[in-house]
């Protein structure tokens, strides 16, 4: 390995780089990067070292990670529904909440297929909305996107800090948060008991007094962080925004890092994150929590390698380590994992994504997920870390808060053959609102064994 050489902001372009994008004019490229630089960032150091900090409490068990998502289409809807389900988990787990949604920016995707037949057709696959557009006439990649990509991401991140700001996820109006597109009576009944003794509370402390002046308390109930979060795929795209900050936590005189700017939170894929390749060379040097995804064909030393690549210095929490095996299969590659992290003294982030290892295509030809194979990894999950005395720091979902038939099952029982109802997504299938408060409560279940 060489990962001793000097890093920098491009580094990685004399690395192998799988998943990358060939555009047929690079003078048009270089210009859309070139005004990529200097354009503001997006996100400031400092709230990216609080969610450092933040996840330093994950992975020490004193808080719990809820990462969701999707890209921005009803992005409203999507922040309100990771809201909900946080609070179902703080309130039925007794234990903070960290949220990480995916969007503002979680617009490439790595295909398994360069291209794909359309009509007797050989076309090129759709790579997700910075590269090209979903409909077969439009999959020619255009550098132009990659500028639409950051002003989507701030007119997103814009609206979220609007919301945020104006009391949108103020704990005193939880019975606001509507529950428009939760058809089962118990998941309404449950969320709306958890709100009544929300309700209760916080007319207790009123009368005593607690909530009386501007204290942290009262800023916490009316305030939450919300981070957002995207796959560092597109690296020019990425090294655009990477830029020297100043430190939260240096003396004015302490040398600025590299940050990535354009989000609180990057993680690299399952298909990208060979050791020696440019994905994980781009990722080591920036200042942000990253995630890698672990899936079944990561070896447990490959792993450490990672890890020792990414974080050399061993930070607490640094690393997400985001596990999708598929339901079945924990049993059998988690425990070599954690054993393997164990013994290099590393502490990272442990999450579940029940998603990516339970993809099925169902009888239409559509992509979908089963709820009960959802419910099942994440249970082997949250038992297997138990069994190795380790513990499940959080869970990572693809959601949406709007009410998609993508996945099948959850309390409004979704059949294969409800799919063509409402199947919007041009990827893969998320929870829609319903299940996603489902999957809150049986969180929260399970938190309290
Ligand atoms: C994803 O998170 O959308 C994704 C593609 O996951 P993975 O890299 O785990 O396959
Ligand atoms: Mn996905």
């Amino acid at each position: 390995m060489t990962t001793n050489n000097p890093w920098t902001p491009l580094s990685w372009k004399s690395k192998p780089i799988v998943q990358d994008v060939t555009y047929k004019d690079q003078a048009k490229v270089d210009r859309v990067i070139g005004k990529l630089h200097t354009l503001p960032p997006l996100v400031s150091s400092k709230e990216i070292d609080n969610l450092r900090e933040q996840l330093r409490q994950v992975a020490l068990g004193e808080s719990f990670l809820l990462q969701g998502g999707d890209c921005a289409e009803l992005f409203d809807y999507c922040s309100q529904v990771l809201l909900q389900m946080s609070l179902v988990l703080v309130w039925g787990g007794r234990i903070p909440v960290t949220r990480i949604a995916r969007m503002a920016g979680q617009y490439a995707k790595p295909r398994s297929k360069p291209t794909e037949m359309h009509n007797g057709k050989e076309i090129l696959t759709f790579r997700g909305d910075n590269v090209n557009g979903y409909d077969p006439e439009d999959r020619e990649a255009d550098p132009e996107r990659l500028l639409g990509a950051y002003f989507h991401s701030a007119a997103t991140l814009n609206y979220v800090r609007t919301l945020v700001d104006s009391g949108f996820a103020d704990l005193h109006q939880p019975s606001t948060w509507n529950l428009n597109h939760v058809q089962s009576q118990t998941v309404r009944q449950e969320y709306q008991s958890i709100v009544d003794q929300l309700t209760d509370a916080l007319d207790f402390m009123k009368t005593v007094g607690a909530d009386s002046s501007p204290t942290t308390v009262e800023n916490a109930l009316q305030k939450v962080d919300f981070f957002v979060s995207h796959e560092a795929l597109l690296l020019d795209f990425e090294a655009s925004l990477t830029r020297l900050l100043p430190s939260s936590n240096n003396d004015s005189n302490a040398p600025q890092k590299y940050y990535n700017a354009g989000a609180h939170f990057l993680w690299i894929g399952d298909r990208t994150r060979q050791p020696d390749g440019a994905h994980v060379e781009y990722m080591r040097g920036i200042e942000n929590p990253i995630g890698i995804k672990v899936g079944p064909s990561t070896q447990p030393d490959e792993l450490v390698a990672l890890l020792n690549t990414v974080n050399p210095t061993k930070d607490v929490g640094k690393v997400t380590l985001i596990t999708r095996f598929g339901a079945g299969k924990v049993d059998h590659y988690l425990p070599q994992h954690i054993k393997a992290v164990r013994q290099s003294g590393h502490v990272p982030v442990w999450v579940c994504d029940p998603m990516h290892g339970n993809t099925k295509n169902a009888a239409a030809g559509l992509k979908t997920r089963h709820f009960v194979d959802i419910i099942q990894e994440l249970s082997e999950a949250f038992r297997v870390h138990k069994e190795c005395d380790s513990k499940l720091n959080g869970v990572h979902f693809e959601l949406t808060g709007d009410s998609v038939t993508e996945c099948v099952g959850g309390s409004m029982d979704l059949k294969d053959e409800d799919l063509g109802l409402n199947y919007q997504t041009h990827c893969d299938p998320r929870l829609n609102y319903e299940q996603a408060l489902d999957v809150a409560f049986l969180i929260a279940k399970y938190y309290q064994k």
